[in-house]
């Protein structure tokens, strides 16, 4: 007979995640890093992450009944994209915080009807939940000199989501960090944003100033963001890790009317031209941006 951990994992599966795993919540010791990292204003203007760092390095402070982490990864990877060069592939089809969600919904529900004192809160991107750190812990892979979460088979073109639960369930093991001697992520980034290994300063980052980043560009921004409209792929691009990936499930994420969208976009000199940004990651951008990002694409 399976075990409860087992058969989360069975269902995730089924319901389409690639990688689940389970950790314990306990305090982050990232304590003096983050404080040093916001203190160099490495994090830009995302202010949130300066008032709920509190939370971010200890979820008890956010749910004080947590007892496990449930973290599960969708792939990206869908192949080569005639539009890869200024999007970045996660934002390729339908918003995947939506289509996350709505399966991490579902698998709460299947959680509540195996344990009936099972409680617990769904959450993708929208938490002060350091996603990235957990994941790691649950054994879905390891934090690479790029920052981001990369596994052995997937590579590092995956979103993560979490259910925090007020059940425990028996841990996985972390993964050992394999970037070894490899630095090319950090030869490959065209801004410098990548300080050394594990160190981004977000100001210099394609990725915070086409997708975070809220306000007109000055010269060195432009300059930066020159042919991107809407995140960057390059550093993973350059990842060993990330060559001869199998394609993952675009039968989730296919959206052909928003590529469509784009693609005419692009063409029309009209800067107002439409673009359908509803159910798209696109949605974030507003007409300032929507205007000086396509200005960074057809000058
Ligand atoms: S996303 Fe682009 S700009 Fe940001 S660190 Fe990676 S290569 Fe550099
Ligand atoms: S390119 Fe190399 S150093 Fe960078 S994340 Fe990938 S394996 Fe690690």
């Amino acid at each position: 007979m399976l075990s409860l951990k087992e058969k989360i994992k069975q269902k995730a599966f089924e319901l389409g995640f690639c990688l689940c795993g389970m950790t314990s919540p306990h305090q982050v010791q990232y304590s003096s890093f983050l404080q040093k990292w916001l203190k160099k204003n490495y994090h830009g203007k995302m202010q949130w992450l300066e008032s709920k760092n509190r939370e971010l390095l200890n979820p008890a402070l956010f749910f004080p009944e947590i007892k496990s982490i449930i973290s599960v990864a969708d792939t990206y990877y869908f192949g080569s994209h005639e539009l890869t060069p200024v999007l970045a592939r996660y934002a390729l089809g339908y918003d995947y915080h939506i289509i996350m969600k709505k399966r991490l919904y579902l698998l709460l529900d299947y959680i509540r009807s195996q344990s009936k004192h099972a409680a617990g809160i769904v959450t993708c991107d929208n938490s002060p939940v350091l996603e990235k750190y957990w994941a790691r812990e649950a054994g879905l892979g390891w934090i690479g000199k790029n920052t981001l979460l990369i596994n052995n088979r997937y590579g590092s073109y995956l979103t993560l989501g979490e259910i925090l639960l007020n059940i425990p369930l028996p841990p996985d093991q972390p993964v050992r960090d394999k970037c070894n001697n490899c630095s090319q992520c950090i030869q490959a980034c065209p801004s410098h944003a990548l300080k050394k290994p594990y160190l981004l300063d977000t100001n210099q980052c394609i990725s915070y100033l086409t997708v975070e980043y809220r306000h007109h560009y000055n010269r060195q921004q432009q300059q930066i963001s020159s042919g991107h409209f809407f995140g960057c792929d390059i550093c993973q691009e350059a990842c060993p890790y990330n060559q001869d990936l199998k394609p993952g499930r675009p039968d989730l994420y296919d959206f052909p009317e928003f590529i469509k969208s784009l693609q005419n976009f692009f063409k029309n000199p009209n800067p107002e031209a439409g673009i359908k940004k509803k159910q798209t990651a696109l949605h974030r951008l507003n007409r300032l941006m929507l205007r000086r990002n396509k200005k960074n694409v057809t000058g």
